[in-house]
């Protein structure tokens, strides 16, 4: 045994490592992306397990089914709207016969710190009734990898872990063995198992809904899901999941000198789903009321409220007692519990007026220049129609952030890949110039499809790839396909050779570039326009890389 310090993100990896991991995959996507870049790491410098970064979540997530299917043990991580991207393959794997242990990593977002949405990964695993452990420190998400693993083996299912972003990005001191587990043998699963051929599918449905009375059993009996009864309250009990177990105990020593003689209430922890329902009956059994403390959205409030009987009052986040968005915090915690707020050093201090931050571009970023281009000639296109004919659609990555002032470029952010869909739309509905803005790697992830529907509809629209080299705004992973290679793709799409035009997005050829978009703009069919210049920090990590390589060789 020795101690680490990790972040969660780290913890959860060294785990899978430790736990007999042959294959890990994954798309960067914040808070998630420390967990593959550690195993990356591993993979590349120390010769560990197979560790790659794949187009997007859904070849990820089925990369790891083939390494399941040949009897070994795989993790595939992203975040929680990732989790959308790869729902196809996740859905249907439930009802393969998983063979080595399979455990989906999506790590949630609440707050909202780099994410389009709230979404709570928990909502997928009762979809699909697999099971989903939920770790509340970084020791936690260490150990846990090895039970989901085992689970996964001994049930056959894909297994969700939930990461949240406070776990993920903290560092805490972990207890880490000596060894790991030796990984499985290479060994083909049954192909009776893994062909969702309806015949075969309607079989394997009926045997994931009879494995679900064993995980109940199982969820029963797992030692993470805690309970500690007061048969002498008979007021109030509470639940925790996640987090809310952390800042409940941040509170009790205050909260438990606030119920005096009676003691705390019944307190359950739930760390994995199913929900432990045998235990929450117990718990409900003499109580009135039942306070839910979960990280992310009333997922088990509402489930309590289903199944316990109406005498019990379930509050929450559903009722006020929580707020409905946002992070938890020990704060908001104790307001919930009754207890006073806390004096702070800030009490009576009178905040200066600070002017607000927005995060921006870069300065000299390649965007910048290709966004100033652009403005250039919507403007000028708006000027010669005489009315609004323009719309600009982007999605997500650090060219999002041209949204915001001075640029104000951009109108749309939906999802990955939304940009070229939604230029499309645009052009269906009348606006004569539809632009279509998408990063290198997002293109790959999910804009390639995009462009085959545009290709044929003969959309007259204009999809603009800016081309910085890398995956920059999750910490510059790489993108699946070089720079270079682009412009083949793009034709092989079947986007016509002369209206693809490849130019370079500095800030001297603004004039230059903008007169491309106004001509190209012009073109009654599908344009593309690749505009390439490597990301400055990009740039900085390969000189840094290239320096230290010559070094070495000197
Ligand atoms: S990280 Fe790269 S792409 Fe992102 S804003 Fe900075 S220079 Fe631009």
């Amino acid at each position: 045994m020795k101690e680490l310090v990790l972040l969660g993100d780290e913890a959860l990896a060294l785990g899978a490592l430790h736990a007999g991991v042959s294959g890990s995959y994954g798309y960067p996507g914040t808070p998630s992306t420390e967990i593959l870049e550690y195993l990356v790491d591993e993979f590349e410098t120390r010769g560990g397990p197979v560790a790659r970064w794949c187009a997007n979540e859904k070849t990820a997530y089925e990369s790891a089914l083939g390494v399941s299917f040949a009897g070994k043990r795989s993790i595939v991580t992203m975040k929680h709207v990732g989790l959308n991207v790869a729902a196809d393959p996740f859905m249907n794997s439930s009802l393969c016969q998983i063979k080595g242990g399979l455990i989906c990593v999506v790590a949630d977002d609440p707050s909202m710190h780099s994410s389009q949405g709230e979404q709570d990964t928990r909502y997928y695993a009762d979809f699909a009734m697999v099971p989903l452990f939920e770790p509340v420190n970084q020791q936690e998400a260490y150990e846990m990898v090895a039970e989901a693993f085992e689970l996964s083996e001994r049930l056959a299912v894909p297994v969700i872990m939930r990461m949240v972003t406070r776990l993920a990005h903290s560092r805490a001191v972990v207890h880490v063995a000596d060894t790991a587990r030796a990984q499985n043998a290479l060994e083909k699963g049954s192909p009776a198992d893994w062909m969702l051929l309806p015949a075969l599918a309607r079989k394997n449905y009926a045997k994931m809904l009879d494995k679900q009375t064993t995980l109940r059993e199982w969820a029963k009996d797992y030692p993470r899901n805690t309970l500690a009864l007061n048969p002498a309250r008979k007021d109030l009990a509470i639940v925790t999941s996640g987090l809310g177990k952390n800042y409940l105990a941040e509170n009790m020593a205050e909260y438990a000198d606030l119920c005096g003689k009676e003691g705390l209430p019944s307190i359950l922890h739930v760390a994995a789903l199913p929900f432990p329902a045998d235990l929450i009956r117990s718990l409900a059994e003499k109580v009135e009321t039942i306070l839910v403390i979960e990280e992310g959205m009333p997922f088990l409030e509402r489930q309590l409220a289903g199944i316990l009987p109406g005498r019990v009052k379930v509050i929450g986040k559903l009722t006020g007692s929580l707020p409905r968005t946002g992070e938890l915090n020990p704060e908001l915690v104790r307001a919930a519990l009754g207890l006073p707020a806390r004096a702070t050093a800030l009490d009576g201090f009178k905040m200066p007026a600070l002017s607000a931050r927005p995060p921006q571009l870069c300065k000299g970023c390649p965007h910048h220049d290709s966004y100033s281009a652009l403005n250039l000639a919507v403007e000028r296109l708006n000027a010669k129609e005489g009315k609004v004919s323009t719309v600009v659609a982007a999605d997500i990555g650090c060219y999002a952030l041209g949204a915001v002032a001075p640029l104000k470029a951009i109108e749309t952010i939906v999802c990955m890949g939304a940009s070229i869909g939604m230029a499309r739309g645009a052009a269906d509905a009348g606006y004569k110039y539809a632009f279509g803005v998408i990063g290198d790697s997002t293109f790959l992830h999910s804009g390639l499809t995009g462009i085959v529907d545009a290709v044929a509809s003969k959309t007259p629209m204009t999809v603009i790839i800016l081309d910085n080299s890398i995956v920059a705004m999750t910490g510059c992973q790489p993108t699946m396909l070089p720079s270079n290679q682009l412009e083949k793709a793009v034709i092989g799409l079947g986007v016509d050779p002369a209206h693809l035009r490849v130019i370079e997005a500095k800030p001297n050829m603004i004039e230059q570039n903008a007169a491309v978009f106004m001509e190209e703009a012009e073109h009654r069919g599908l344009s593309v326009i690749i505009m390439v210049r490597e990301c400055l920090e990009a740039h900085r990590l390969r000189k840094k890389k290239e320096s230290a390589a010559g070094e070495a060789s000197k």
